[in-house]
């Protein structure tokens, strides 16, 4: 089986965290700590948000939860929405519809005319009315690899700030970008501080020391609705693992060169996995940015990504993710947390599979084209 599915990096976590969690497991002393996280750990992140974002929250403006998707899914509950929408781009990240309605809102799809990864700042704008509550934005984006533009983010921020509109801002791959200065901290586009904003920032461990495990994510906002999202932690999980709180300010404070490491790792396992699609006439590829995802174009191939990626499992043992659960149909989500020689080998049987089992007449753009492969 090759897993071209997944969606965790394969390093191993950092030293500094593994001897942390050791320590503390060996001092027999692992208890419940403060609803909204160590304060050990909220430092930590004050730290990282100074280095990351050029900003510096209070410790009521940060709160550590159990992973970045409590985090997200906090502040939904906590935004209170029954009856209101949340917008957010298609291709999206799979959870955000069903968080959405979780807490009672309406997920509102944004599904850009020409299926462009980095679609103009109006079709967002120009959605926002009077139900929408809040606005998702993911970059670098999963699945798409897509880091949105300054403009971009400014603009939306300028909109939301002018309409009374939450933005979300899901950062959790953000030091996974490819090239240095083109990803943009939010607080630049913003006049205010933390506080007089309606930004949420959502980040975490997981994605960047291999640390999916552990279970540690965050939200750095205005202190009323992060001491809400805290309050509300406090009656479904009491706290985030006070072993994990400890192992993940180790990883944050310690030799950071993993990341560097794992940046270029995933730079170079991108560049392999666009080069062997070259050899896949009809799929169409825009090249990711960042993260370890590519979302390519197999219309030419399917209707349903459903049926394709199940046919590729079948068939030639390859695990694929299937566009329709991001929201666009007929991509399919290709990983590159793996090695360079299950990427080559994974695309090798995917083209073995589409040669032996997909139809013989092919769309290329308007065109159908009889295959001779
Ligand atoms: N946001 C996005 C876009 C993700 O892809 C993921 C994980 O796949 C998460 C949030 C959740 O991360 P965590 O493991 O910290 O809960």
């Amino acid at each position: 089986m090759i897993h071209l599915g997944s969606g965790e990096p394969a390093c191993l976590i950092p030293e500094a965290a593994v001897q942390a969690a050791q320590e503390m497991l060996a001092g027999g002393q692992v208890r419940y700590t403060a609803a909204s996280g160590t304060p050990e750990m909220k430092q930590a992140v004050i730290q990282y948000t100074k280095e990351q974002y050029g900003v510096s929250p209070e410790a009521n403006q940060v709160v550590i939860s159990s992973g970045a998707k409590q985090a997200l899914a906090n502040a939904l509950y906590a935004l209170s929405l029954p009856g209101e929408e949340i917008l957010f781009l298609a291709p999206y990240w799979v959870s955000y519809p069903d968080m959405v309605r979780l807490a009672g809102g309406i997920p509102r799809v944004l599904v850009p005319e020409d299926n462009s990864f980095t679609p103009p700042a109006r079709v967002v704008v120009d959605a926002i009315d009077q139900r929408t509550k809040a606005i998702i934005l993911n970059s670098p984006n999963n699945p798409s690899g897509a880091v949105y533009s300054r403009e971009f983010i400014c603009e939306i921020a300028q909109a939301c700030a002018e309409r009374g509109v939450w933005l979300i801002m899901d950062d959790i791959y953000h030091r996974l970008v490819f090239e240095d200065n083109v990803w943009t901290s939010i607080y630049d586009c913003l006049p205010g501080g933390i506080e007089e904003s309606r930004v949420v920032v959502i980040n975490g461990v997981s994605k960047l020391y291999g640390m999916t495990g552990f279970r540690i994510g965050w939200a750095v906002g205005p202190s009323e609705l992060i001491g809400a999202m805290g309050r509300m932690q406090a009656q479904i999980t009491s706290c985030p693992s006070a072993l994990s709180q400890t192992a993940a300010v180790a990883a944050l404070q310690g030799d950071q060169s993993c990341i560097e490491q794992l940046r270029n790792d995933l730079r170079s396992n991108a560049n392999i996995l666009l080069e062997c699609l070259k050899d896949l006439p009809g799929v169409k590829v825009q090249a990711p940015r960042g993260t370890f995802y590519c979302f390519a174009d197999f219309r030419a191939y399917c209707d349903s990504s459903s049926k394709l990626a199940e046919m590729l499992l079948n068939r030639a043992l390859v695990i694929t993710v299937p566009g329709d659960a991001f929201g666009m149909e007929g991509h399919l989500r290709l990983s590159t947390c793996g090695s360079a020689e299950q990427i080559r080998e994974g695309v090798a049987r995917i083209r073995w599979a589409l040669d032996s089992h997909a139809p013989k007449t092919i769309k290329i753009g308007d065109q159908e084209v009889t295959r001779d492969w």
